[in-house]
C-alpha cells in the first residue's frame, strides 16, 4: 500500500486551486435543493453568465474538457482534408484531428515566443487544406493579425487553442474569444479550472447556435436535428467555476509573484525566457517556460531538482510532428529543437519564496 501514500513534499510543476470549502459547499446545498446536477442547469448557466460578462462576449459555451472543445468546432464548422497545425502544444491539439480523422500538417514555430511562425503558413497551403488550428502556447498570443490575414486569402477556418489563455487579455480583449473559434480548457491544472471542463467562443451567432445544439446530443427535447455528442458539463464542475472565478484575480497575483522571483533569480546568461514577449498584453503568468542551452543541461536540471523533490515538466516534449502514431513524418526542426531544451518550472500562488530561490540556485549552478 505505500505506493499510494502521496509524498506531501514533493514539488510539482503545478498544484490545483482550491477555493474555501465553505463557499463550495454554499453551491452544493443548492444543487441538493434543486436536484438538478447536470443538462445545463442553474449552476452551469449562471458560470456561462458570469464569464460572458468578464470576456465580453456573449457567444461563449461551457463544455466538458478543452479537447471535445476543439472536436465540437471541427465537427460545427464541417472541416475536411488537412489542417495546419502547431507541433509545439499539448497533445490533445494534434490528437484531435487524427480523431476526426483528418490531417494535421504542421507549421514549424517561431525560436522567440513558440507559437507558430505565420509567415511559414502559405507554404503549406493546398487545394485540400481547410482551417488553421493553432495554440497560443503558454498564453503567448499567435500572430493574431497575419494568421487572420492568410485565412481570409484562402478562405480558411481558423481554430484558436486558448487552453493556456484564460485571463490573459490582448489589446484589450480576450486571448479566448479571437478566430471563427477559440477554445479553452478548465482543467485543473489550468490557471482557472472547473476541476475537468473547458468552452468554445465563436464569432458568428449561427456557429454558435449549431455547436449548442451538438454539446447536447444534437436533439432539443423531442426535436433531433444532428448527430451531435456529449460535451455537456455538470453543475458540481459548475460550481467549482462559480467558486474559482471569484478568486482569479488574486490566483493571477499569485502567480506573478513567483513568477517575478525567478525573474529575479535565475542567471538569464545561459537560459532563456519565452513568454511575456509582446506589446499590448495583459498576462495571466500560466507557465514559467525555461529553455536550456542543450538537451543535456535541460535533463541534467531535472535530475538535480528531482533529487530535492522537486518537478518540473518538459513541456511541451516531444514536439508533436514526432509523435509516432502519426502516418507521415514531417519535420520541424526548431520546435524539435526548442522542445528538447524546454521545461516549465513549479508555479502556482503559493509556492513558497524558500523553495523558488532553491530550485533558482540548482538551475544557476548546473547551468554555469
Ligand atoms: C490542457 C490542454 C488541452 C486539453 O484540455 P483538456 O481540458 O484537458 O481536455 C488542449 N490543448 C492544450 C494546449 C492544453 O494545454
Amino acid at each position: 500500500m505505500e505506493n499510494i501514500i502521496i509524498n506531501q513534499n514533493r514539488i510539482n510543476v503545478t498544484r490545483s486551486f482550491l477555493p474555501p470549502k465553505e463557499e463550495y459547499d454554499e453551491l452544493l446545498d443548492s444543487i441538493w435543493e434543486n436536484k438538478i446536477l447536470t443538462n445545463n442547469g442553474p449552476l452551469a448557466i449562471r458560470l456561462e453568465n458570469e464569464i460572458k460578462t468578464k470576456i465580453n462576449n456573449d457567444n461563449f459555451l461551457f463544455v466538458s474538457n478543452g479537447t471535445i472543445a476543439i472536436q465540437l468546432a471541427i465537427k460545427a464548422m464541417e472541416l475536411s482534408g488537412e489542417i495546419i497545425t502547431t507541433p509545439f502544444s499539448y497533445c490533445a491539439t494534434t490528437n484531435v484531428i487524427v480523431w476526426e480523422n483528418l490531417t494535421p500538417v504542421f507549421v514549424d514555430i517561431n525560436p522567440s515566443d513558440l507559437n507558430i511562425n505565420a509567415d511559414l503558413i502559405e507554404e503549406k497551403i493546398n487545394e485540400k487544406t481547410s482551417a488553421i488550428l493553432a495554440t497560443h502556447v503558454y498564453g503567448n498570443p499567435c500572430d493574431l493579425e497575419k494568421i487572420e490575414k492568410i485565412a481570409q486569402k484562402y478562405n480558411l477556418k481558423v481554430i484558436y487553442d486558448a487552453a493556456h489563455a484564460f485571463g490573459v487579455n490582448y489589446k484589450g480583449k480576450s486571448l479566448i474569444t479571437y478566430g471563427d473559434v477559440s477554445t479553452c480548457s478548465f482543467h485543473s491544472t489550468k490557471v482557472f479550472h472547473t476541476i475537468e471542463g473547458g468552452s468554445v467562443v465563436c464569432q458568428d451567432r449561427e456557429l454558435f447556435e449549431k455547436i449548442k445544439l451538438i454539446r447536447s446530443f444534437g436533439h432539443i427535447q423531442d426535436e433531433y436535428f444532428a448527430a451531435g455528442i456529449n460535451g455537456k458539463n455538470s453543475e458540481f464542475h459548475a460550481a467549482m467555476g462559480i467558486c474559482n472565478l471569484r478568486h482569479l484575480e488574486s490566483i493571477i497575483a499569485g502567480r506573478k509573484r513567483v513568477f517575478r522571483e525567478y525573474d529575479n533569480q535565475l542567471d538569464f546568461r545561459k537560459i532563456e525566457k519565452v513568454t511575456e514577449k509582446s506589446d499590448h498584453l495583459e498576462y495571466n503568468f500560466a507557465y514559467y517556460p525555461v529553455v536550456f542551452e542543450s538537451e543535456k543541461i535541460a535533463l541534467e536540471v531535472v535530475r538535480s531538482l528531482n533529487q530535492e523533490n522537486i518537478y518540473p515538466r518538459r513541456y511541451f516534449y516531444p514536439s508533436l510532428n514526432q509523435l509516432t502514431f502519426l502516418e507521415s513524418t514531417q519535420s520541424c526542426p526548431v520546435s524539435e529543437d526548442i522542445s528538447n531544451r524546454v521545461l516549465s518550472l513549479p508555479l502556482y500562488p503559493d509556492l513558497e519564496s524558500e523553495i523558488i530561490s532553491k530550485i533558482c540556485k540548482i538551475i544557476n549552478s548546473v547551468v554555469s
